[in-house]
């Protein structure tokens, strides 16, 4: 494997016209199906479609269940997880706050990445984790996911993090994240992972504007993991307040988003 440094090299010297034109090639248009946002089946990696399993919220954010009147939530499902950097949970934060109104901490909207965590004795996790996950519902799906009649939108549209910006292509280079599942389509350095816009037409704006986020998202991916690597301390874990650290390339922070202290 090259190097960060040598793999970030490479993500900035990406020709976005090329990523365009990989991206026209391929096709796609967002069907607004939510299947990026919600929480997903083992089997479907692309995640639930709307109106598979998650009902229209109700007052107080939970997905309701016209016929029994509790959460309605799919169960069987495993909670959504996309990556979210430490700068994009602030800015995810400040247009929630706009949009609703009232104060989102940052523990509203990023959890501890899960991928490598244990269970602790009182069933919470516990280790040493490098990424933040956006949060999720009693239902497994993006806080931040609004449904009715059948379509998708997101509450943080215009501040929503590169990854949702970029679903469902990404760029094969090392130290860059790969969404769950086999890639389906490829064409030069550009991957396309399952999802049921494919193919669609998509105008050249579109598809540079998309493109110009992919670069930015490949950039920013390995930024983040020489970040990391460069402010890891192994023994940030005895100084944090719970079991669980996780390490940005911010410096290792608490689940709540506080940075671990130094001594
Ligand atoms: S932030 Fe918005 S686009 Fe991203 S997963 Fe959540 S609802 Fe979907």
């Amino acid at each position: 494997m090259e190097s960060l440094e040598a793999e970030l090299d490479r993500a900035r010297d990406l020709s976005v016209d090329e990523l365009a034109d990989a991206i026209e090639s391929i096709g796609f248009e967002c069907t607004r199906c939510g299947g990026c946002c919600t929480g997903y089946a083992p089997d479907e990696p692309g995640g639930a479609p709307a109106g598979a399993g998650s009902g229209e919220r109700d007052d107080d954010g939970d997905t309701a269940d016209p016929n029994n009147g509790d959460s309605g939530c799919h169960d069987e499902r495993e909670p959504h997880t996309a990556t979210v950097f430490p700068d994009e949970v602030r800015r995810v934060a400040d247009a929630a706050e706009e949009s609703f109104g009232e104060s989102y901490d940052w523990r509203d909207v990023a959890r501890p990445m899960p991928f490598g965590l244990s269970e602790a004795p009182d069933g919470e996790p516990a280790g040493e984790t490098f990424e933040w996950a956006l949060a999720t519902d009693d239902c497994g799906d993006c806080t931040f996911y609004q449904e009715s009649d059948g379509q998708g939108a997101c509450a943080v549209h215009d501040s929503r993090p590169l990854i949702c910006r970029t679903y469902p292509f990404s760029v094969a280079l090392d130290g860059t994240s790969q969404p769950m599942g086999e890639a389906v389509d490829a064409e030069g350095v550009v991957r396309a992972h399952e999802c049921e816009g494919l193919g669609r037409d998509i105008s050249r704006e579109d598809a540079a504007e998309l493109a110009a986020a992919l670069k930015q998202r490949a950039v920013r991916e390995l930024e983040e993991a020489i970040g990391v690597r460069d402010t890891y301390d192994p023994s940030a874990g005895e100084r944090a307040d719970g079991d669980v650290v996780v390490f940005d390339s911010e410096g290792p922070k608490n689940a709540d988003g506080t940075p671990v202290g130094d001594d």
